[in-house]
């Protein structure tokens, strides 16, 4: 197949590019390196630096392409919280405008990566795709309304459409900024150099913690799957891991003595989270296959940022 991935070289879009184009795909990759890394990926992956508004630019890379991922974002909730116009120009925006060339060109499917922060605080756990969405910042809401502009203009011009809603996504590659980082490079990176561990709120709130291997798996699949047109599948691990115990498992792997320090002020997030994984199951085929323990061991070994000085 001929692929074009979106956000090629970020954390997830990296893995996946380099995975199809293992299995020997004509795989073409999108990233204007806000904060990608075009090194991430392999010598097989045809490279193009560009935004996701520049149209041009899409028509021409979607010559002759069979499957979109579109995986190009703004992707820290915290940072959304103090710029939602750059959120909503990039993740909304730019996805109107993805739809817009894919209608233009004909493109067959787009699978589109999305989030279970879109949920926000639901009594119902683990989580289904039926719940009723409740975003808890412009990230969210901005890749809610790109689902709902997707699905929308897809069913308008003929283009199949999957919505991925990923959970915690982690592994090694992740992006690491020095501010507002995801929390399992950060507190491996903390731990392993003996640094502390800053936990929001009491600790006692839920994650569903997916490792990227899985997550490729499922993205891979959604491109091929029959009877999926339209579909909105959540892609976690089915397990729900307070922060404590997050923090546990940090230090067994790490073998680290961190210092742990509880900002109860601070807002944790939404107080459980957990992805029903059933329609994933019977829809992809799908399997979560790694632990978070040994997907932490994994992401030690593998990302050299988190080695102890
Ligand atoms: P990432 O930041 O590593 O990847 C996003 C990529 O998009 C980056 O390489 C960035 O340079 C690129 N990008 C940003 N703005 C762009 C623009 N205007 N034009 C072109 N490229 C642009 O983050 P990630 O964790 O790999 O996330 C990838 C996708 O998966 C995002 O859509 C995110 O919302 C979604 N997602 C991630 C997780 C997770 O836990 N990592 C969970 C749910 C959903």
């Amino acid at each position: 197949m001929q692929i074009l991935i979106t956000g090629a070289a970020g954390f997830l879009g990296s893995a996946l590019a380099n995975e199809l184009a293992r299995q020997g795909h004509s795989v073409r990759g999108l990233d204007d390196l806000s904060t990608g890394d075009p090194s991430a990926l392999s010598p097989d992956v045809h490279f193009i630096r560009g935004d996701i508004n520049d149209r041009p630019k899409l028509w021409t890379l979607l010559q002759g392409v069979d499957c979109v991922y579109h995986l190009a974002a703004r992707v820290l909730v915290a940072e959304s919280v103090l710029y939602p116009f750059e959120y909503d120009k990039v993740n909304t925006g730019g996805t109107v405008s993805l739809m817009e060339a894919l209608r233009d060109v004909g493109v067959r499917r787009v699978v589109f990566i999305s989030s279970g922060a879109i949920y926000g605080n639901q009594d119902t756990q683990p989580v289904s795709e039926n719940a009723i969405p409740k975003p808890r910042s412009p990230y969210a809401v901005s890749k809610l309304a790109a689902e709902y502009y997707i699905r929308t203009i897809g069913a308008l011009w003929g283009i199949e459409t999957v919505c991925l809603r990923v959970f915690n996504a982690y592994g090694p590659g992740q992006h690491l900024p020095p501010a507002h980082a995801p929390v399992i490079p950060q507190f491996l990176r903390q731990a392993a150099q003996n640094g502390t561990l800053v936990i929001h709120g009491d600790g006692n709130q839920t994650r569903d913690f997916v490792y990227v291997d899985d997550v490729v798996k499922a993205m891979i699949a959604a491109g091929n799957a029959p009877d999926v047109n339209n579909a909105i599948i959540n892609i976690g691990s089915g397990h729900e891991t307070s922060m404590r115990e997050l923090v546990r498992l940090v230090r067994e792997v790490t073998n680290g003595d961190p210092e742990i320090v509880y900002n109860p002020h601070s807002d944790g997030g939404p107080a459980r989270l957990c992805a029903d994984i059933t329609l994933a199951k019977k829809k992809l085929g799908y399997q979560p296959e790694i632990s978070l323990e040994t997907g932490l061991r994994l992401t030690l070994e593998l990302d050299p940022r988190l080695k102890a000085r």
